[in-house]
């Protein structure tokens, strides 16, 4: 065979992801805030561009920005003022992690299940990579920041009905006893249970 022909027959072979150069082209999130909450106009549609279900990526912006949100098939409505920006990357941050292929960069890619372990798949050129559960990052993440005997500073905005100073930390609801209302304390972390945080005050601030 010769030159030309061997190279009719690789194109031939050559799957057809391949072929197409089309570029991809990230989508952006479009967002505007509506007094206390902010609302993501096209989550359906981003939702589409990358072929991943609303579900999984407002799931991931909800606990990537530390709020709590709702969602249907078309919109996000998030508690709290987040810029359009502020959103768009932790979006990037997903399609990094969940859409697109580290070898060849292509959004072309399937999430896999095996054996408990979440893998990406890339259609175009075959590479795979364990990627971790949203929850199981999240949870991960908050791991490392944050154990029993570590020292937090927080800011003390209610009272339980225990009477112990409540705080938050991101998605976490801190239980601080020794602490009144509206002060800022040091405080050791005695237990973390969920999304909840026990501490007792070093000292007021
Ligand atoms: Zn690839």
């Amino acid at each position: 065979m010769n030159y030309d022909a061997l190279l009719d027959k690789a194109i031939k072979e050559l799957p057809d992801v391949l072929k197409e150069h089309s570029r991809f082209e990230k989508p952006s999130v479009e967002s505007i805030i509506q007094g206390k909450t902010t609302f993501v106009k096209n989550l359906g549609e981003v939702a589409k561009a990358i072929n991943r279900k609303t579900d999984l990526i407002a799931k991931y912006l909800i606990k990537e920005l530390g709020t709590a949100g709702t969602h249907d098939a078309q919109h996000l409505t998030l508690k709290g003022q987040f810029r359009e920006p502020q959103i768009q990357e932790k979006f990037d941050a997903f399609l990094e992690e969940f859409v697109l292929c580290s070898e060849c960069a292509r959004p072309d890619t399937k999430i896999l299940r095996e054996e408990r372990i979440n893998f990406l798949v890339c259609e175009a050129c075959g590479a795979r990579r364990s990627i971790g559960s949203i929850k199981a990052s999240v949870q991960k993440d908050v791991k490392k920041e944050l154990a029993i005997g570590d020292e937090i500073t927080v800011e003390i905005t209610k009272i339980g009905r225990k009477g112990d100073g409540l705080a938050k930390i991101g998605n976490y609801l801190v239980f601080v006893t020794g602490a009144r209302i509206g002060q800022k304390v040091k405080a050791r972390i005695t237990g973390i249970q969920n999304t909840m945080i026990f501490a007792v005050t070093i000292e007021v601030i």
